[in-house]
């Protein structure tokens, strides 16, 4: 069955009684009563499925795990209370029996960077760096540092370069490492890493699976090998995601796939109206023919769909330049977060990249006239006309 459809029925209407409702209540009960001891005594001991604490398993989160499970393609799925909740528990499972090291891509999202650096790292876990984007230099690092994980997201951030997932997943396998693929930017309509070869794939919900900035959710899908781990860190330290939560996000990706492609859409005008205006010197949109990593995001992405993030350099703006450009916007919201239905814009240097010291961000490519909008689904005139007005005094 196609994505789109699988976006709207998957993990719905569970028969748990002689009524099955259409869609998946919220279930706020911490724990689940049977009339039978017994039975109870088999749902502890997981020889029967069924609920018993709502730490362990709850149906309103079961039918999202579900849903997720099915649109990435993997053996189940974790919902998690945020998407750094989602990305720690993925860590952990993929480390508890490998050696306690991480290769992790040198731009990936901030929190993930703070995740590694300030929490794995004083723990003992050896963490390194390397470009994604550059094959040789991932069989180089892989030889060198033995991971027992290789971290990665499917586009980065804030430049959108695209790694070749499939041929990093044969590296990593070889070596024995496990490999995670943060997909919140690339979501399951263009690329699904699972079906790549990657173990577990990770998601901050909040962004374009739950899409209308009003939910904070994680999930980690993950291949048959490392669920029962991922479960069991789940149990044991608890980080699962509130039943009302989990029907937001839901509720959300009913209509993600329609949503996504509008995003998709209107990216792809946006960049190339940027691409002509005047004022601006350079677009990052992955879409783009002259993009570096286009021969991977033409083999691997689902053809047309090149994502909803563009990010570009104003002509000779410095930061009191961005500042009043990004103040001159009526329509765009200037705010933190992505993928939502809102077109939202933020300031790398000022916002992910804050604590890069400026020759490292210039080193990076990321430069004091840079900016990262996220492409609503609002009517791409009105985006165009907001960024036209904003721009035109620059
Ligand atoms: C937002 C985001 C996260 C963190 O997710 P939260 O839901 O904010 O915890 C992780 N990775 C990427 C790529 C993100 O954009």
């Amino acid at each position: 069955m196609d994505i789109r459809t699988r976006a709207i029925h998957a993990g719905d209407r569970k028969k748990a009684g002689p009524h099955v409702p259409v869609t998946t209540p919220i279930y706020t009960a911490a724990s689940f009563f049977y009339e039978d001891m017994e039975q109870l005594d088999r749902v502890f001991g997981r020889e029967q499925a069924g609920y018993c604490y709502s730490r362990y398993d709850n149906p309103s989160n079961g039918a999202l795990e579900e849903l997720m499970r099915s649109l990435e393609g993997g053996h189940g799925a974790l919902a998690c209370a945020s998407g750094m909740a989602a990305i720690q528990t993925a860590l952990m499972a993929a480390l508890t029996e490998r050696p306690k090291a991480i290769l992790a891509a040198d731009a990936l999202y901030g929190a993930t960077i703070s995740v590694l650096l300030k929490v794995f790292a004083p723990l003992g876990i050896e963490v390194a760096f390397v470009d994604m984007c550059d094959l040789a230099a991932v069989e180089a690092a892989i030889a060198a540092r033995r991971p027992g994980c290789v971290l990665m997201e499917t586009m980065s951030n804030p430049l959108l370069r695209v790694g070749q997932v499939d041929r990093i997943a044969q590296l990593a396998r070889a070596a024995g490492a496990a490999f995670i693929v943060d997909n919140t930017f690339g979501t399951p309509l263009l690329i699904r890493p699972m079906e790549l070869g990657a173990n577990m794939v990770v998601h901050s919900a909040t962004k374009y699976l739950a899409g209308h900035g009003d939910v904070l959710a994680g999930i980690a899908v993950s291949d048959e090998p490392h669920y029962a781990t991922l479960r069991m860190l789940s149990r044991a330290y608890g980080p699962v995601l509130g039943p009302f939560e989990s029907y937001l996000t839901m509720r959300g990706i009913k209509t993600f796939p329609l949503r996504m492609e509008r995003h998709c859409a209107n990216a792809s005008r946006v960049a190339q109206w940027l691409k002509e205006h005047p004022s601006i010197e350079r677009v990052h949109f992955p879409g783009d023919p002259g993009h570096p990593d286009a021969a991977t995001v033409r083999r691997l992405f689902a053809p047309g769909l090149y994502g909803g993030m563009v990010s570009f350099e104003i002509r000779g703006a410095h930061r009191a330049e961005i500042f009043r450009f990004m103040e001159r916007l009526k329509l765009v919201v200037r705010a933190t977060s992505l993928g939502d239905v809102h077109s939202m814009i933020l300031y790398p240097v000022m916002s992910s990249h804050r604590e890069v010291p400026p020759e490292q961000r210039e080193r990076m490519g990321i430069r004091d006239n840079l900016v990262r909008l996220s492409v609503g689904i609002e009517a791409v005139e009105d985006i165009l006309e907001d960024l036209e007005q904003a721009l035109e005094l620059e």
